[in-house]
């Protein structure tokens, strides 16, 4: 029998819809969800696990699951021996310092001789270890937020994203210790055939970031400015240029990236460029 490749993907939880989304999105179907621990993909070669994220980066390591999608954070803090492949572009988050907002405490410095609750010590204790400060860390496993509420810690390291969480317990964040997102984690010792798996997966995961990191443009563009606004759009190749029933005018086509997007519209429409539309890529194959 071939080979499948294991995917560990967190069985529930802020992970597990991007995870799936992820799949579905390079065309592999998984039915029945997550109601089972184990289900094979109908229509590719892989099969995926549904775990707690804490205990993928383990069975990842120890050649239960293949692969795994897991944050960054959950990798380092728990310093298993695996490959990190590649950032999927979910689950993005910070692991930050935060302390009572209107208190004492204003910087990392201040932080000296105090009491920090966190979930995360292995990365804190790295943290304070380079910073040069010396802070006792209380290792808690959830509701972090409340710890200096109750007496518990004089500071807080915790995962934040919108800092809502934060803002509602009265905390504010003095310094970010770790930007994560989720990751592709591999095992080391893959076979050669789980190997050639993995980067068709691989292929199919890049070119589906590729394309929501860009948009395909459509505008019509006077005949004499063409030059100027094709130097703005240089797309995967050329832009394509083809002549509108108007004379004097053309239609140009092409992709731009998502992070040059509002600065390169605002001169295509400097140089005359109108009926600007702008149309998302589903994949981008290079
Ligand atoms: P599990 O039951 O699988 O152990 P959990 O409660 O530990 O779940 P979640 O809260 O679902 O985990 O978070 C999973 C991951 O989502 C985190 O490890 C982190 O990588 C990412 N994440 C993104 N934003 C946030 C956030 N604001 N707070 C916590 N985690 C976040
Ligand atoms: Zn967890």
């Amino acid at each position: 029998m071939s080979e499948t490749l294991k995917i560990a993907v967190q069985k529930s939880g802020r992970l597990y819809e991007g995870s799936m989304k992820l799949l579905k999105e390079c065309g592999i179907e998984i039915s029945n969800g997550n109601n089972q621990l184990r289900v094979l993909a109908s229509n590719f070669p892989v099969e995926v696990f549904f775990l707690r994220d804490d205990d993928i980066p383990e069975y990842v390591q120890d050649s239960v699951a293949d692969i795994g999608f897991v944050g960054e954070n959950v990798v380092y803090e728990t310093k298993k021996q695996v490959d990190c492949i590649e950032k999927l572009g979910f689950g993005k988050c910070r692991l930050s310092v935060a302390v009572p907002k209107n208190g004492t405490l204003k910087t990392t410095t201040d932080l000296n001789g105090r009491r920090i609750a966190t979930s995360y010590p292995n990365i804190l204790s790295s943290y304070l270890e380079k910073a040069g400060i010396n802070a006792t860390i209380h290792e808690i496993s959830g509701s972090v937020e409340i710890a200096p509420r109750i007496g518990l810690a004089d500071a807080i390291c915790d995962l934040v994203s919108s800092g809502s969480t934060l803002f509602t317990n009265e905390l504010k964040e003095i310094e970010t210790i770790l930007s994560s997102e989720s990751i592709l984690i591999s095992n080391s010792n893959l076979s050669d055939e789980k190997k050639i798996i993995l980067e068709s997966l691989l292929f199919r995961i890049r070119s589906v970031k590729k394309a929501k990191n860009n948009k395909y443009v459509l505008l019509n563009a006077p005949n004499n400015k063409l030059d100027i606004i094709c130097k703005l759009l240089p797309g995967m190749k050329s832009p394509t240029v083809l002549p509108l029933a108007e004379s004097g005018w053309s239609s140009v086509h092409s992709v731009i990236n998502e992070s040059d997007f509002w600065n390169v519209i605002e001169k295509l429409k400097a140089n005359g460029a109108q009926g600007i539309l702008i149309i998302p890529i589903e994949k981008m194959i290079v």
